[in-house]
């Protein structure tokens, strides 16, 4: 079978490797589509701090159940399915009490394990979700994104009549505003630094609330569209330094900053706020399968809008030109995908 192999920063060898083997507790899948998302361009550049080359990247992907291993039970030949990508160690401290999306040993597949980037894959069974045949693959492959949507406005307590600020206006951004949505929050605003189509897509899926930070501050776009109600939860999905102090100076008393986006540095946090509003800043890493299984449903029962976030589309061997468009058109992209025999 065919598998691309990022051999350095920016080269990708498409290399003709065997047939993978399913062994016991395992399910081998052909691959049908795979997102790009914005830690593949990190990698790509040769800026991702922990990955080494050569590797195979893909970790939010769809595909059709091909092969299942001995032991196997509820999954079979013909189904569509996607799957986490967390390779974990099942013995650390977290895992052993349920956190295995923050294993001390985590590997990531497409990352620090062989992602799904080839025509056939094989997972152990337990991290393969099945997805409705109503849904299309490339619904399949957003459930990765979307479940850091379901993930992250789990942590925020109940979002049933909140206002919730969402900074970011990418993929991840969007579908945490939708997750939110979804969870009974009140308004959601969102907005971005970058401008672009990335607002319009926010309003193409009912998010009618923007802001472009260009033109408008934080603050002054939350007076504007929370009015005295203020806000009550807000999402940091831009990975901008100065945000969570943003948020921390702006939201009400009592309220919940979820960090999803990832900044380098320092990042300040205004401690006498903290403790004064009795806040809490709360990270969120990846997900877990409930998250998945959320995402599928949210997506299967049209809740969550993905079309307006789907914006070209690559064929296998195309691979590099996938990239190369993201660099040349990411204020105006969503998530571009890679297909592969469809
Ligand atoms: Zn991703
Ligand atoms: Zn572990």
């Amino acid at each position: 079978m065919k598998q691309a192999v990022v051999t350095e920063p920016g080269k990708i060898e498409f290399k003709e490797v065997s047939e993978p083997i399913c062994h016991w507790g395992e399910v081998m899948m052909e691959v049908k589509v795979i997102g790009v998302c914005g830690s593949d361009i990190h990698v790509w550049h040769g800026k991702h701090p922990f990955v080494t080359y050569p590797l195979v990247q893909g970790h939010e992907f769809s595909g059709k159940v091909l092969k299942v291993g001995d032991g196997v039970k509820g999954i079979k030949k013909g189904m569509k399915v996607t799957a986490l990508p967390q390779v974990v160690c099942g013995n650390c401290g977290p895992c052993r009490s349920g956190l295995f999306n923050v294993c001390e040993n985590l590997a990531v597949r497409g990352f620090q394990a062989a992602g799904c980037a080839s025509n056939l894959y094989v997972v152990p069974a337990g991290s393969v979700i099945p997805i409705p045949d109503s849904m299309t693959y490339e619904q399949g492959a957003l459930v990765e994104p979307l479940a850091c949507g379901a993930h992250s406005t789990s942590l925020a307590g109940d979002l049933t009549g909140k206002n919730v600020l969402v900074v970011g206006a990418a993929t991840i951004g969007n579908l945490v505003a939708q997750a939110a949505r979804c969870r009974g929050a009140k308004k959601i605003l969102i907005g971005n630094r970058s401008g672009g189509r990335k607002l319009e897509v926010a309003k193409e899926c009912g998010l009618n609330e923007t802001f472009y930070q260009k033109n408008e501050s934080i603050p002054d776009a939350v007076k504007r569209v929370f009015g005295d109600e203020g806000y009550q939860v807000a999402f940091e999905c831009a990975g901008a330094r100065e945000i969570p102090k943003i948020a921390c100076e702006t939201i009400s008393k009592g309220g919940v900053i979820i960090v999803l986006g990832v900044a380098g540095g320092d990042t300040p946090i205004p401690m006498a706020i903290l403790n004064e509003h009795q806040l809490t800043v709360r990270g969120s890493m990846m997900y877990q399968h409930c998250d998945y299984k959320q995402a599928v449903e949210w997506i299967a029962s049209g809740e969550v809008i993905t079309d307006p976030l789907l914006s070209k589309e690559f064929k296998f061997d195309k691979y590099p030109e996938a990239y190369k468009f993201i660099d040349e058109h990411s204020k105006d992209i969503m998530k571009v995908m890679v297909t592969l025999g469809k």
